[in-house]
């Protein structure tokens, strides 16, 4: 089992390599460098490498050479340390986004294709790290073809890293939208779990939601809480943070305790996105297990609930859809 010693999608050292980014001709760079390599993404899924020796999974990336016509070519940096499946560090790495005839090319067989949430679990930091930054970033390009300022078309530029726009030059940059993920408990150390609309009925997880213009984090989780849950909560506390690309979200975790007087049983879901709210104990969260599934073992939630809850929740359901 892995260290939790930071959230699964905030692993892996990449050097984003600023200096590709004002190179004019860093496509062409790129395809004549004999160690570059190229990771493929189709609708969102990676390659996985054909593993016969019994070495643990790893990403199967493409050299310039072997690359079809790609939709979409997104310099990812340098690898800041060598992979499980023999990537050396220093590495110049390219996310290419393949439309299904490429695909088709490069890897017939649909299960060698893999979706991040399950990916995440099985590869080693580097991997898990590029396969995060090049979803995201792909993700931005995808839902970018026009100028938001006058809806013209917009062209890939700084080698994938910003688009720009075809009548007026103005550059664009990704965008990341903040959400706030917050693990509540009260005096005895109990947590606040909640079942979200959207979800089957047996799913709790920590509390979450979007933080608007013009509002701090910690606003943000105060107004959040109290829309869902009616309780009033302080002692905010920032615990970690990490991208979650479906499709463009950042995950700030934080910890806070309901507020000096409020008895925990005030608690009440706002019947709209929280159906369900339950208060655990630890001991009461692992009997609980036999009916309850718990946030899957990619998302921060279920970090920080491993974090309060002092090492791994043996789940017998994973879930693994979140
Ligand atoms: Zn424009």
């Amino acid at each position: 089992m892995r260290e939790p010693t930071a959230p699964p999608l905030a692993r892996g050292a990449i050097d984003r390599d600023g200096d590709a980014r004002s190179d004019d001709d860093f496509a062409a760079h790129f395809d004549a460098d004999p160690a570059a390599r190229i990771l493929a993404l189709h609708r969102g899924r990676a390659l996985l490498a054909q593993q016969v020796d019994g070495s643990p999974p790893a990403l199967r990336f493409l050299r310039p050479a072997e690359s079809p016509e790609p939709q979409l070519r997104c310099s990812r940096g340098r690898l800041g340390v060598s992979t499980e499946g023999g990537q050396a560090a220093g590495t110049p790495i390219e996310a290419r986004v393949y439309d299904a005839d490429a695909a088709e090319l490069i890897e017939p067989e649909r299960a060698r294709w893999i979706a991040l949430r399950p990916a995440v679990p099985v590869l080693g930091d580097p991997d898990a790290a590029l396969f995060t930054q090049a979803l995201a970033i792909a993700n931005w390009h995808e839902s970018s073809p026009f100028c938001p300022r006058c809806g013209s078309s917009t062209s890939v530029v700084q080698a994938g890293w910003a688009r720009q726009c075809d009548r007026e030059d103005t550059l664009l940059f990704p965008r990341t939208d903040p959400a706030v993920i917050v693990l509540i408990t009260d005096d005895d150390d109990r947590v606040l779990l909640g079942s979200n609309a959207l979800w089957e009925q047996n799913r709790f997880s920590l509390l979450a939601g979007f933080v608007e213009p013009g509002e701090s984090l910690e606003a943000a989780v105060v107004r959040e809480i109290g829309e869902e849950t009616k309780l009033p909560v302080d002692r905010v506390e920032y615990a970690a943070s990490q991208p979650w690309p479906f499709p463009a979200s950042l995950m700030l975790g934080f910890t806070a305790r309901v507020a000096s007087g409020t008895p925990p049983a005030a608690a009440a879901p706002d019947g709209v996105e929280i159906l369900q709210l339950r208060w655990f104990t630890r001991e009461a969260l692992t009997e609980a297990l036999a009916e309850i599934a718990l946030p899957g073992e990619t998302s921060i939630a279920r970090w920080m609930l491993e974090r309060w809850y002092g090492g791994p929740i043996d789940d017998p359901v994973p879930w693994t859809t979140t």
